[in-house]
């Protein structure tokens, strides 16, 4: 048997990382068994739905590198199909129009709550529905009355639902339009999902699913319904918790492989490992160590697993992410060094690849002002001697490389008796006007010998003037 999965947002606003989380484990749960993953856009609702929407959950998506094999199927493209299987349910005797009014349901429904009842939909136009002029009646699945439907779910473990407690659901609106629960069922048939992988607010449709599946004479699918995740106060994740949106997490400086291994572990674990590849977690994936409980989202662990990937992934790879930053800040990478290299240079001191950019402009760019405490410090009344001591020695050097430039500021502070940081600080907050930068050999590599020059020249003339 194939393994087939799929991810089905609805296009109601950007891919969060509840979403993203589902789409993750479905897309392991294909990749590990050699399977199939599916995309699929359910935009019936088509006055919460947007193309924005969809346009955001694809990008985000190919940021993760979370690729399907089939899809994006739209089910607004699929109406056809839908009406033909409520024509067959109702053909079957599976389905049955119904005439009842708003106003009758909301009566029943007072009236089922002042009883203390579950508030359901009383049958009244399943045996003998009276059509009514000019109403357009909505179309309801008859809903087995007696019985169970035993859900063998793989995270929750067996659910059993009595089939009385389940009411007659609308699978057509009055207008003929399906509702969710009939798209969600003719899909999962005609694309033969094995594994429904999704979240745990949706475990009170399943057996309706189910029975819509059972009356239609589908397989069944498996079902895996993950739980929550909530935000450090105990309450469902949400904006007010700070980024929820996949790409906010881009904009923020994170990496698609730190928010991966970050979301893999909500929920689920193998042994007490916490760093896990792409490939590690294709591997050792299963939905039997999925958690059935809420799992809570950790804004410090995350940043911790970016700092990781940031030091430990392949520099060029890194450089790849850190270019879209540096583009946002309107550089032209082209105008320095090779961003590889700066990855290499900042990637310690930096948690998040804005850290990263912002650190770095000055390789690329002008700084308009020196960092105020930094140039209070290190430019003090002869710092412009020794800049120019240093313009002098620099201007000479053609192999411009750090570990001569270095040697070159530790010869300088030995002729002229001074402790190197006398030295070394007017030059780093000469050249990146603050007091912070990678190892000073480094950062004059980096930056070459034409901007370092310029930029001596202009502190002395800044010290100078101070004067
Ligand atoms: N479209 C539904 C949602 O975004 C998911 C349906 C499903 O996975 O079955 O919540």
């Amino acid at each position: 048997m194939t393994i087939i999965t799929r991810f089905a947002p609805s296009p109601t606003g950007y891919l969060h990382v509840g979403g993203a989380r589902t789409a993750l484990f479905s897309w392991l749960y294909a990749r590990k068994h050699g399977g199939t993953f599916i995309l699929r856009i359910e935009d019936t609702d088509l006055e919460r739905s947007s193309q924005a929407s969809v346009d955001a959950i694809l990008q985000g998506m190919d940021w993760l590198g979370l690729d399907y094999d089939q899809g994006p199927y739209y089910q607004t493209q699929r109406f056809d199909r839908y009406k033909e299987v409520i024509q067959q349910l109702l053909a079957q005797g599976d389905a049955y129009y119904c005439y009842c009014s708003k106003e009758e349901l909301e009566q029943l429904r007072s009236e089922q709550m002042a009883n203390k009842e579950k508030p359901r939909y009383n049958g009244k136009c399943r045996d003998h529905a009276v059509a009514i002029e000019g109403r357009e009646p909505v179309i309801r699945f008859k809903n087995p009355t007696d019985g169970v439907v035993t859900i063998p779910d793989l995270v929750k473990g067996t659910i059993v639902v009595a089939n009385k407690e389940l009411d007659d659901l609308i699978i057509a609106r009055g207008d003929g339009t399906p509702t969710y629960n009939l798209t969600v069922v003719v899909d999962d048939m005609d694309m033969g999902v094995t594994h429904v992988i999704r979240g745990d607010d949706h475990i009170n449709n399943t057996p309706r699913q189910m029975n819509i599946l059972q009356a239609l004479g589908a397989a069944v699918p498996q079902y895996a319904h993950l739980p929550m995740i909530l935000g450090a106060d105990g309450a469902r994740l949400s904006k007010r918790h700070g980024a929820v949106s996949v790409m906010q997490f881009r904009d923020d400086g994170y990496l698609p492989e730190a928010l991966l291994n970050y979301l893999v572990r909500l929920g689920w674990s193998h042994g007490d490992q916490e760093i896990f590849s792409i490939a590690e977690m294709v591997d050792f994936f299963e939905l039997a160590d999925v958690n059935g409980a809420a799992s809570t989202f950790n804004m410090d662990k995350l940043l911790w697993l970016n700092h990781h990937y940031i030091m430990h992934s392949d520099p060029e790879q890194v450089a790849k992410h850190l270019l879209w930053h540096i583009e946002q800040r309107g550089i032209d990478p082209a105008d320095g060094p090779t961003l590889a290299d700066v990855v290499k240079a900042q990637r310690e001191r930096s948690k998040t690849l804005v850290d990263m950019a912002n650190a770095s402009v000055y390789f690329y760019q002008e700084f308009e002002a020196y960092d105020d405490k930094a140039a209070k410090k290190a430019f003090t009344e002869d710092a412009d001697e020794v800049l120019a001591r240093i313009y002098e020695a620099f201007a000479a050097v053609n192999d411009w490389q750090g570990e001569l430039l270095h040697q070159i500021i530790v010869d300088l502070a030995q002729v002229l008796n001074l402790n190197m940081g006398k030295v070394a600080q007017p030059l780093r907050v000469a050249v990146c006007g603050s007091g912070v930068s990678p190892a000073i050999d480094i950062t004059l590599s980096l930056l070459g010998k034409e901007k370092t020059l310029n930029r001596i020249q202009k502190a002395i003339g800044f010290i100078k003037n101070q004067k």
